[in-house]
């Protein structure tokens, strides 16, 4: 992530694209690259969406990279560890999704008895 992160610090830096950077800008960015995954998906009936043909992968892979792109930046920004914070999540899920309640359930953590 850290490679990444530097990647795009030099990528952005030499088009002078740091300036458009905001915090609220990378969000929104964030926000249109995963509405563009979406629009991949949108009408697919569920099997569908599990039987891609490899040119639709190769599309969707591309906005996963996009998204990536927007997220690390945006992490960048506001001085976020994005793998770090992640596994903090992850925790704090496992918390509130013990395996004894959960396993096998789609309801949210507190409609669990
Ligand atoms: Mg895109």
């Amino acid at each position: 992530m850290d490679t990444l992160r530097d990647a795009l610090r030099v990528f952005n830096s030499e088009r002078d694209w740091q300036k458009f950077h905001s915090p609220k800008n990378l969000a929104m960015a964030l926000m249109v690259e995963t509405a563009e995954l979406m629009e991949h998906f949108q009408w697919l009936t569920q099997d569908e969406s599990r039987q891609l043909p490899s040119s639709k992968k190769e599309k969707i892979s591309e906005e996963i990279g996009d998204i990536l792109i927007y997220l690390v930046n945006l992490a960048d920004k506001l001085d976020v560890d994005p793998l770090g914070a992640a596994m903090t999540k992850l925790e704090k899920n496992r918390q509130k999704y013990p395996v004894s309640k959960s396993k096998g359930k789609s309801l949210k953590y507190d409609e669990l008895d």
